[in-house]
């Protein structure tokens, strides 16, 4: 059977009912039939039947053992960061996701934990960084917003022969795509706000660890800390995971049309999206996921952000925003937005170039994608009247 139809029907029917949805159980408490009696569920920090359903699904979706849902990616990593002690040391990717940043750098490095960064994408950066004290190893791939992608498998190897954890944020392959766990990882971690919800209207973090032991030492944390995921964005996610194959499908069917349309532009100096011949690591890639993904990233031949600035808003079908993985195109500008606090030499050490545009492909026809961005595109390219009329060059 193909996994998409041994997914669809292995989301459960409620035996109670029969009802095909799976049933939202709001309430914080079970009722028990003496003390420490109960049916499998005592109090809905530590548990609750919605969740677990997501934690099974998940948790099937990447191949490990131990599925956990929290209030945010963001909570979800937290919990990771927990498992390690005062005085470790983490390898992380060079342009990782700026909330994990600013966690790594603002919070844990308070408590003595510190990280090295490099780029990932050449496994033998890792290898160099680590030290006697290096306990986790942290890639994303592919990046924000330069979809740089990282060789699991080799990095897995480099992890075990240093008796490291590897964790892989899979928020921009989504499962659908990529089995972090598969290719040796031991922990996979997810904002499910982007693809796995994939209707832009939830927050939401979900962990898989390939280990039981490890699974369970992270459901400790969780309940501990309380970061838990809500019955009823549990649900959401649930409804958004039933879709997730087919709209991957979609996102990365528009992604390399848009790829290939801005390659072929005048005015675009680079794209960046793993599918394309041209993307350094497309080899990788294509090895170790089954599809691309639905983000494509490119800056302008004029490297401003007076140009890039005037494209985004341009578009009429993109929508100006951060975040991604939802049904609605967005674009966004990481020098302005999502990468401002970052410090501009860093930024450009990260490849974030001035006119750099990240698109999150919806499920818009991709014709009419195509359309949008080849339309927004003449803003930078025809002169404008101004221009014209002046005639000077204006320093
Ligand atoms: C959005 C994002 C996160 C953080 O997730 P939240 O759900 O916003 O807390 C972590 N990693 C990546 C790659 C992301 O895109």
């Amino acid at each position: 059977m193909q996994e998409t139809t041994a997914f669809i029907h292995s989301i459960p029917v409620d035996p109670l009912t029969g009802a095909i949805s799976v049933p939202i159980y709001q309430t914080s408490t079970f009722v028990q039939e003496a003390p420490g009696v109960n049916k499998g569920y005592d109090y809905a920090r530590t548990n609750n039947p919605t969740r677990a359903t997501l934690e099974n699904l998940i948790a099937q979706l990447e191949e490990g053992t131990t599925g956990i849902a929290f209030g945010s990616g963001l909570a979800a990593i937290d919990s990771i960061l927990k498992l390690l002690n005062a005085g470790d040391h983490i390898v992380a990717v060079d342009d990782i996701y700026g909330g994990a940043y600013r966690l790594f750098e603002q919070v844990y490095k308070k408590f003595d934990i510190h990280v090295t960064y490099v780029d990932t994408s050449i496994p033998g950066n890792i290898f160099n960084a680590i030290t006697p004290k290096t306990k986790l190893i942290w890639i994303e791939t592919p990046t924000n917003p330069t979809l740089k992608i990282s060789d699991i498998e080799a990095i897995a190897k480099i992890a075990k022969a240093s008796r490291c954890l590897l964790c892989v944020d899979n928020t921009f392959a989504s499962p659908a795509l990529q089995k972090p766990l598969s290719l040796g990882a031991d922990i996979v971690v997810h904002s499910a706000t982007k693809y796995l919800g994939g209707h832009s209207d939830l927050i939401a973090g979900l962990v898989v660890t390939k280990e039981k032991e490890l699974g369970e030492k992270i459901k400790f944390l969780q309940n501990a800390g309380g970061a838990i995921l809500a019955p009823f964005d549990s649900w959401l996610v649930i409804r958004g995971l039933e879709t997730l194959h087919l709209r991957i499908k979609q996102h990365c069917a528009g992604a390399a049309a848009v790829a290939t349309f801005l390659e072929q532009h005048p005015a675009v100096e680079k794209v960046y999206y793993p599918g394309l011949l041209s993307h350094p690591n497309h080899e990788v890639a294509a090895r170790q996921s089954t599809g691309f993904g639905g983000i494509v990233s490119f800056k302008l031949k004029d490297d401003t952000e007076e140009a890039a600035i005037k494209i985004v808003t341009s578009t009429r079908l993109f929508k100006l925003a951060e975040s991604l993985g939802g049904i609605k195109s967005l674009l966004s500008h990481p020098a302005t937005m999502t990468h401002k606090t970052i410090p501009f030499g860093k930024r450009r050490a990260a490849g974030v170039a001035d006119s750099l545009i990240r698109l999150s492909i919806g499920l818009e026809d991709p014709t009419d994608l195509v359309k949008d961005l080849k339309q927004a595109l003449t803003s930078v390219t025809e002169p404008t009247k101004t221009k014209a009329t002046n005639g000077v060059h204006s320093y």
